[in-house]
C-alpha cells in the first residue's frame, strides 16, 4: 500500500490516535485521539495531520515533497470543508485554517503557526457577511499578514533584516503610529476602517521591503505556512532546544492544519489554557487561565493579564477579574465535564487549551502537561491512591531531576522574615535563588560562563531567550501568567521563576521597582515558591525537611528496586541525616574525614604528630593518644546505623596533606613532638611527593606503616563488640583503599586477623561481626578481581579514582582541558560525573564478572561519586551490582533512579504482562 502523508480528524472520527507520536507527532495524535476515540469524541474543530515522514521527505529531497501529498492535502481539505460546511477559498462562506507544527515531544513556542489562512481580497467580504462583523475580519486579516510575513515571507525565506528591525517590527511601528495618530492606546481601539487602511499599508511595506507580494491565493498561503512550520524545525531557536532536551534532529516535526475557531468574536468569546491538575504543586483542582475577545497566542504570548477559570486558580495577581465560571457558566461546566474525562482517560494530568466561539466550546489541544518537581512527586502518589494509574508508571512519571527540586534550596526564613520583597509576582517556578541581575539571554550565557550566578530578569521572554533560561540560576519577568513562556518553559525545568510582577519595570538596563532602581550585576533573591523578589543575596538552607509525600513517594520506588542505596558518610550527623533519607548503611567512611570538621582539632593535631613522627615508638604513642577518637566516632555512626552495614575504609590519603602549612601550627608540633623547627622541617620535605595521588596513600600507607592500620581496626572492632554487648546489630566492615594486587589485601588480612583475635578475647567472645574486603579502583584490581577475591569478602568500585587511572585524567586537573573536550565533542560528559561506560564501565564489568568467578555471591557495591548519578545507576544496576552509595542529600534520587533502572530493565516477557496501562 502506498505511504499516507495526511491523517484527518474531526466530525466524530479520526484516522490516527494517540499511540501514533512519532508519526503524526504529539499534538497531532492527540487531536486524533480528542476527535475520534469512542470515548472522547470531543469538540474539536476539523482539520488534518501531514506526518513527520513527510518532514524527514522535505529535507532529505532538497525541500520538495512527496508526489502524491498534494492530492491527499486537498482530499484531506475537502473533508474537512464538508463537515464544516464551508469552502476553503469561498467567496461566499470561506473556511480559515490554522497552520501549526507539532513534534514528538512539546517544544512549546519553538516551531512557527500561522492563523487565519485562507483570507484573501476575494474571501473577506463573504466571511464579512457570514460574520456581520466587519472589524473582526479585519483585524483576523492583518493578524494573517503580520504573521504571514514574518514567518513564511521572511523567516522560513532565511532573510535576515537589516538593523535586526524585521518586518514584524516595522508593521508594528505602523500600526503604533496609528494608534498616535487616533490618540488610543490598545489595538481594540482600532475600527474597522483603520483596520482595512492598516492592511493596504501593511502590504505596501511587505513589498517594499521583502520584494514581493503578500500572496492573495489561499492555496498559496497554506501552502507557504506548511513550508514555514518544516523549515522551523530547522530554525536557530527549534536546534538549540532540541540541543539542551536531548530530541534527536531526525525526529522531524508534523504539520496540523485545523479549522479556524474564533476566541475574539466579541464578548460571548474567549480562549484559555488550563491544567486538570495544579502544574505548580499538584493539587486535584482544575486550574486555569483565559482570556475573553482574544486570540490563543495572547494568552501564551503573556501580553495582557489573563483571568482565572474559577476561585480556586484565583492568585493575588488575578482576583480582581472575573472568572469564567462566572462569566460563561455553561461553557465552564462542559469544559469541566471534559477535563475530568480527559484525564481519566490518559491517566495523567492534562494541559488543554480550549476556544469559546460565540458560546460554543472548541477543544484545541491537550497534552501531558509539564509539572514542576513537587507536584509530579504529589501527582505521582495520589493517582496511585485513586487508582488512576499503577504505581509502576507513577515511579516513571516522575524524572530524578524534579525529585532534586524538592532538596533544593530554599531561602533560610529567618533571613526571609527579616526583609521585605521589594516586588511580588506569580509564583512559577518553586524554591530560592539567589543570582545577579542581567537583561539579556546572551549576557546571562556569558556572564554563567565566567562562572557568576545570574537571575535573567525580562519584560516577558519568549523563545529566543531559551539558553539564557538554561544557564540562569532563575528567570524573572514583568509581565505573562502561569501559563506564559517564562512560566512553561521554567516549570519544564524546575527553575526557580517569577512571572508577571506588575509593578516592576525594565528600561534598558536597569529595574524600576518601588521607588529603587536596580542595576545589571547587582544582586537580588527570589523566592519562586511564593512570588517574593528580595533585594540582595539572602542566605539559602535546604527544604529537605520530613516532607510525607515525598516519603510516600519513595516508599512506592522501594517496592521496585532491587539494588540497595547506601550513603557516604563520616559523623554520627550525617549518617543520621542520611537514614531520615532512607540510606541502608553506610558505603564509605572515609576515617581521614573526622579530622576535619566538628570536634576535628584534637584528633587532628594528634594525627599530624603521628605522621612527622620518626620512629615507630613516636608515632604508636601518637597512635594511642588518636584512638579514643577514632573509636568514638567510629561507634557513634555505627550506632546510628542501627544494624545496617557500615563500611569503613581504613586511612587513604598521602599523608603530607596533613602537614601544617602555617608558622605557628607547625611550631606547635614540632614542641608537642619536642623536635626543632629545622627537624620539622627537614621531617615534612621528606613526605613530600611529586605525584602524590599515584604515591604513598591507601594500603600503602598500612603495608610500610602496619601500626596505623592496626590502630583503626581495633578503633573499629572495639566498637563494634561494645555495640554488640550493648545489644545494637552491628555489621562493620573493613574496606582497604587503593589495592593493586591481592598480596597487599593478604598482608593487611593477616593484621587484621592478629587484632580481630585479640579484641576479641579482651571481650571475651569468640567473633566480632565483620567483613574483610576491598575497594576497586585500579584498573589492574580490576583485571585481577579473581585472584582479589580470594582474599575479599565484598568489593566497592571507587570510581572517582577508576576514572582517573583509566583515562590518565587527574581528577584534581580535569578543569583546564575538559570544557575543550566538551566543546569539541571528545568526551559526551564529564566522565566523573556520569560513568564512562564504555571504558570505565567496561572494567567495572570484568571487575564484578571476574571477582563472583571466585566467590559466586560477592557483594559488589559503589561508593565513587558516580553512585548517585541516575545515569550511572543504571548502569549499576545492569551489571549486577548489590548496592549504590552516595551523599545524604542524593539518598532520594537514588532510591528513585534505582527503582527506574530496575523498571527499566525489566525483562521483556514480565514487562508485556504488566499491560499498556
Ligand atoms: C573513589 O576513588 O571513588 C573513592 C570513593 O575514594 P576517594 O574519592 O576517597 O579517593
Ligand atoms: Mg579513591
Amino acid at each position: 500500500m502506498a505511504k499516507k502523508y495526511v491523517y484527518s480528524f474531526g466530525g466524530g472520527k479520526a484516522d490516527g490516535n494517540e499511540s501514533m507520536k512519532n508519526l503524526l507527532g504529539g499534538k497531532g495524535a492527540n487531536l486524533a485521539e480528542m476527535a475520534g476515540h469512542p470515548n472522547l469524541r470531543l469538540p474539536v474543530p476539523p482539520g488534518f495531520t501531514l506526518t513527520t515522514e513527510v518532514c524527514t521527505y522535505y529535507y532529505q529531497n532538497k525541500k520538495k515533497y512527496p508526489a502524491e501529498l498534494k492530492a491527499e492535502v486537498n482530499k484531506a481539505m475537502s473533508k474537512v470543508e464538508a463537515i464544516m460546511g464551508k469552502k476553503f477559498g469561498d467567496t461566499v462562506n470561506p473556511l480559515l485554517v490554522s497552520v501549526r507544527s507539532g513534534a514528538r515531544k512539546s517544544m512549546p513556542g519553538m516551531m512557527e503557526t500561522i492563523l487565519n489562512t485562507g483570507l484573501t481580497e476575494k474571501t473577506i467580504p463573504g466571511l464579512v457577511k457570514q460574520t456581520g462583523n466587519e472589524r473582526f475580519v479585519y483585524d483576523a486579516y492583518r493578524r494573517l499578514i503580520m504573521m504571514y510575513s514574518d514567518v513564511v515571507m521572511e523567516k522560513a525565506a532565511g532573510i535576515e533584516p537589516e538593523h535586526d528591525e524585521g518586518i514584524r517590527k516595522q508593521l508594528e511601528k505602523i500600526m503604533g503610529v496609528m494608534k498616535k495618530e487616533k490618540n488610543v492606546t490598545n489595538d481594540t481601539d482600532l475600527n474597522a476602517e483603520d483596520l482595512k487602511k492598516l492592511c493596504v499599508l501593511f502590504k505596501a511595506k511587505i513589498k517594499e521591503t521583502l520584494k514581493t507580494e503578500f500572496p492573495d491565493d489561499p492555496y498559496a498561503q497554506l501552502w507557504g505556512g506548511i513550508s514555514a512550520v518544516f523549515a522551523s524545525w530547522n530554525g536557530k531557536r527549534a536546534i538549540s532546544y532540541r540541543r539542551i532536551e536531548g530530541i534527536p534532529d531526525e525526529w522531524g516535526t508534523a504539520v496540523n492544519v485545523q479549522s479556524m475557531v474564533f476566541g475574539n468574536m466579541g464578548d460571548d468569546s474567549a480562549t484559555g489554557v488550563a491544567f486538570t491538575r495544579n502544574p505548580g504543586n499538584g493539587e486535584r483542582n482544575f486550574y486555569g487561565e483565559y482570556l475573553v475577545n482574544a486570540q490563543g497566542e495572547d494568552v501564551v504570548a503573556g501580553i495582557r493579564t489573563p483571568a482565572p477559570i474559577n476561585a480556586y486558580s484565583q492568585s493575588d495577581h488575578n482576583k480582581a477579574l472575573v472568572t469564567l465560571e462566572k462569566c460563561m457558566p455553561v461553557c465552564y461546566k462542559q469544559l469541566d465535564d471534559i477535563q475530568k474525562r480527559l484525564e481519566k482517560h490518559y491517566h495523567d494530568m492534562q494541559d488543554i487549551e480550549f476556544t469559546i466561539e460565540k458560546g460554543k466550546l472548541f477543544m484545541l489541544q491537550c497534552r501531558i502537561g509539564k509539572r514542576n518537581g513537587p507536584a509530579a512527586v504529589r501527582m505521582a502518589v495520589d493517582m496511585v491512591k485513586e487508582k488512576l494509574t499503577t504505581p509502576e508508571n507513577a515511579v516513571s512519571r516522575v524524572t530524578p531531576a524534579q525529585l532534586d527540586e524538592l532538596l533544593h534550596p530554599i531561602i533560610d526564613p529567618k533571613a526571609e522574615l527579616a526583609t521585605k520583597p521589594i516586588t511580588k509576582g506569580l509564583p512559577a517556578g518553586p524554591g530560592g535563588a539567589a543570582g545577579m541581575i542581567v537583561f539579556s539571554a546572551a549576557d546571562a550565557v556569558a556572564w554563567a560562563k565566567e562562572g557568576k550566578k545570574v537571575i535573567l530578569v525580562r519584560e516577558e521572554t519568549n523563545p529566543e531567550d531559551v539558553e539564557g533560561m538554561r544557564v540562569a540560576e532563575a528567570i524573572l519577568t514583568a509581565r505573562g501568567g502561569m501559563t506564559s513562556h517564562a512560566a512553561l518553559v521554567a516549570r519544564g525545568w524546575g527553575k526557580c521563576c517569577i512571572v508577571g510582577c506588575g509593578d516592576m519595570h525594565v528600561e534598558g538596563k536597569t529595574i524600576k521597582v518601588g521607588g529603587k532602581i536596580l542595576k545589571e550585576g547587582e544582586w537580588i533573591t527570589l523566592n519562586g515558591t511564593k512570588g517574593t523578589v528580595y533585594e540582595g543575596q539572602l542566605k539559602m538552607i535546604d527544604a529537605s525537611s520530613e516532607n510525607q509525600v515525598l516519603n510516600d513517594f519513595l516508599k512506592i520506588c522501594d517496592k521496585f528496586r532491587t539494588l540497595k542505596i547506601r550513603t557516604n558518610a563520616d559523623t554520627p550527623d550525617d549518617a543520621n541525616k542520611a537514614r531520615q533519607f532512607g540510606a541502608e548503611g553506610i558505603g564509605l567512611f572515609r576515617t581521614e574525614h573526622m579530622f576535619y570538621g566538628k570536634g576535628g582539632e584534637q584528633p587532628l593535631f594528634i594525627l599530624r604528630k603521628m605522621i612527622i613522627s620518626k620512629s615507630v615508638e613516636e608515632r604508636r604513642k601518637a597512635l594511642a593518644e588518636l584512638f579514643p577518637f577514632a573509636k568514638s566516632d567510629i561507634k557513634g555512626t555505627m550506632e546510628a546505623m542501627k544494624g545496617f552495614a557500615t563500611t569503613i575504609r581504613l586511612l587513604d590519603p598521602p599523608l603530607h596533606e596533613f602537614v601544617p602549612r602555617e608558622a605557628k601550627a607547625r611550631a606547635e608540633l614540632a614542641a608537642a613532638l619536642g623536635i626543632s623547627a629545622e627537624e620539622f622541617a627537614k621531617r615534612a620535605d621528606a613526605l613530600h611527593e611529586s605525584n602524590p595521588m599515584m604515591g604513598h596513600r591507601g594500603v600503602r600507607l598500612g603495608v610500610t606503616y602496619p601500626e596505623v592500620s592496626e590502630m583503626q581496626v581495633r578503633a573499629i572492632l572495639e566498637a563494634a563488640a561494645e555495640l554488640t554487648k550493648a545489644g545494637v546489630k552491628v555489621e562493620p566492615e573493613i574496606m582497604i583503599p587503593v589495592v593493586c594486587t591481592v598480596k597487599e589485601l593478604s598482608d593487611q588480612l593477616e593484621l587484621f586477623k592478629r587484632i580481630h583475635d585479640e579484641v576479641a578475647k579482651k571481650y571475651g567472645v569468640k567473633k566480632i561481626p565483620h567483613m574483610f574486603g576491598t575497594m576497586i579502583e585500579i584498573p589492574r584490581a580490576a583485571l585481577t578481581a579473581n585472584k582479589i577475591a580470594e582474599v575479599a569478602q565484598f568489593f566497592s568500585f571507587g570510581t572517582n579514582d577508576l576514572t582517573q587511572m583509566t583515562f590518565g585524567f587527574s581528577r584534581d586537573d580535569i578543569g583546564g582541558f575538559l570544557p575543550d573536550y566538551l566543546n569539541k565533542g571528545i568526551l559526551p560528559e564529564d566522565p566523573f560525573q556520569s560513568i564512562d561506560q564504555e571504558g570505565v564501565g567496561e572494567l567495572i564489568d570484568i571487575g564484578i564478572k571476574r571477582g563472583r568467578s571466585t566467590k559466586k555471591d560477592l557483594k559488589v557495591g559503589i561508593c565513587g561519586e558516580h553512585g548517585g548519578e541516575p545515569k550511572s545507576i543504571d548502569f549499576c544496576h545492569r551489571v549486577g551490582m548489590n548496592y549504590v552509595s552516595c551523599s545524604p542529600f542524593r539518598v532520594p534520587i537514588a532510591r528513585l533512579a534505582a527503582a527506574q533502572a530496575a523498571l527499566r530493565n525489566k525483562p521483556a516477557a514480565k514487562k508485556a504482562k504488566k499491560g499498556k496501562k
